[in-house]
C-alpha cells in the first residue's frame, strides 16, 4: 500500500470533556451523565465531505454545511457521532423514553439487584389537573390545599410499599417477584447508548411542549446541558429547522394566504368547507384538532386568530 492518508487525532470537545461524569439533576432524585462520545460537529463535515481532509474546512463553512445537512435532512452525516448516557429516571417516565428503540441500553435489573431506594416524590403545587381538550395532557394545577392532600397519601404509598418490598425481600422471596408493587415511580438506571440523529429525533418528540411534564425536563437538560456543549454548531442548526421550526399544510397555507391578502370571504368559506367552524347550540366553536393546532402556529407567530376577531365582514 503506497497511498498517503492524512494522520488523524482522535475529536475531542473541550466544553463536553469538562462534563464528563457530572450528574446534571433532574425531578427530585433523577440524573443525565455523560459517560463517554464518539464524534463532533466537524466530524459531521468530514463525513459529509468525505472527500476533503480536515484542513480544508473553515467554521463558518462547517456552519453553512452543517445547517444544509440539518435543513434538508441529509441524516446520515449525524450519525457519526455518539454519545452514551448514564440515566436515573422514574419507571414511569423510562416506559416512554424505552420506546425510541434506536439507542443500545443496559438497565438496572431488579431480579438481580435490589430495587433502587428512591420513588420519585411530587410537591404539593406540582399536582396537575387532567386537560379536557387534550386527553394526553394536564391544564393547570390543584390548590395548595388539595395538593398536600395528594403529597401526603403519596408518601404513605411510597413508605409502604417499600415496606413490603423490603419485608418479602427479608423473607427470601425471589427479587423479581419481591417487586412487583412496587410504585411505577420507582427509580430505575440505565445506560444508553444513541447516535446523533437519532438523539436529536428523540428530542424533537420529549422537548416539545405535548410531551409529558416529566420525560420533557429530562429532554431539556440532555439538549441544553450535553448536547449544545458537544456539538454547538448541530444544536443551532436543530433548534432552527427544527425543534422551534413550524410546518404548514396545504389548508394551512392556503388559509395564511387568504389572511396575508386579507381575503376574509375566502379564508372563513374554506375554513368552513374543512369543517373547522361547526358551532354547538351556544354558538361557540366546536372544538377541532387541526384548528387548534393552526392557532398554536398563529399564536407562536403572534398572529391573531381570525375567528377570534369580531369583524368577519
Ligand atoms: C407526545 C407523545 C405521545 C405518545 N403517545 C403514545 C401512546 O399513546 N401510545 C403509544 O403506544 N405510544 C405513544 N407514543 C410513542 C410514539 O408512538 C413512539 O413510539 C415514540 O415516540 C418513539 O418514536 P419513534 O418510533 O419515531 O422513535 P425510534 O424508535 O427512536 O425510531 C426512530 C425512527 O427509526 C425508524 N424506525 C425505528 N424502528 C423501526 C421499525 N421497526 N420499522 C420501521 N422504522 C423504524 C422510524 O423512522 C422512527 O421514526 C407517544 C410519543 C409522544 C412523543
Amino acid at each position: 500500500m503506497n497511498q498517503n492518508f492524512e494522520s488523524i487525532s482522535r475529536k475531542t470537545v473541550p466544553e463536553l470533556d469538562a462534563i464528563l461524569g457530572r450528574a446534571f439533576k433532574v425531578l427530585d432524585d433523577g440524573f443525565v451523565r455523560v459517560v463517554d462520545y464518539l464524534g463532533n460537529d466537524a466530524a459531521i463535515v468530514q463525513a459529509a465531505r468525505v472527500s476533503y481532509g480536515e484542513g480544508t474546512t473553515k467554521v463558518r463553512q462547517d456552519r453553512t454545511l452543517i445547517r444544509y445537512l440539518l435543513r434538508h435532512q441529509h441524516t446520515s452525516p449525524f450519525e457519526m457521532c455518539e454519545i452514551k448516557l448514564h440515566v436515573r429516571v422514574p419507571m414511569d417516565c423510562w416506559r416512554q423514553w424505552i420506546r425510541h428503540r434506536t439507542a443500545s441500553v443496559n438497565e438496572y435489573s431488579t431480579r438481580y439487584s435490589i430495587a433502587i431506594d428512591t420513588a420519585q416524590k411530587t410537591s404539593s403545587e406540582d399536582w396537575r389537573v387532567q386537560s379536557q381538550s387534550n386527553r394526553q395532557g394536564s391544564a393547570g394545577f390543584f390548590d395548595q390545599k388539595t395538593g398536600e392532600k395528594f403529597t401526603r397519601a403519596e408518601a404513605e404509598l411510597h413508605a409502604r410499599s417499600r415496606k413490603i418490598y423490603e419485608e418479602r425481600i427479608e423473607e427470601g422471596m425471589a427479587r423479581e417477584q419481591a417487586r412487583k408493587d412496587l410504585p411505577l415511580c420507582t427509580y430505575t438506571e440505565a445506560y444508553w447508548k444513541i447516535d446523533l440523529h437519532n438523539l436529536l429525533h428523540f428530542l424533537k418528540l420529549r422537548m416539545e411542549l405535548n410531551a409529558q411534564y416529566e420525560i420533557r425536563k429530562f429532554a431539556d437538560t440532555i439538549g441544553n446541558e450535553i448536547v449544545k456543549r458537544w456539538v454547538p454548531l448541530t444544536w443551532e442548526a436543530f433548534l432552527d429547522y427544527d425543534l422551534n421550526a413550524l410546518r404548514f399544510s396545504v389548508t394551512e397555507q392556503r388559509l395564511l394566504k387568504a389572511m396575508l391578502e386579507g381575503d376574509k370571504k375566502e379564508m372563513f368559506e374554506f375554513s368552513e368547507s374543512q369543517g373547522w367552524l361547526k358551532k354547538d347550540e351556544h354558538g361557540q366553536l366546536k372544538p377541532h384538532f387541526e384548528r387548534a393546532e393552526f392557532e398554536e402556529k398563529l399564536k407562536l407567530m403572534k398572529v391573531d386568530i381570525p375567528w377570534q376577531l369580531n369583524d368577519q365582514g
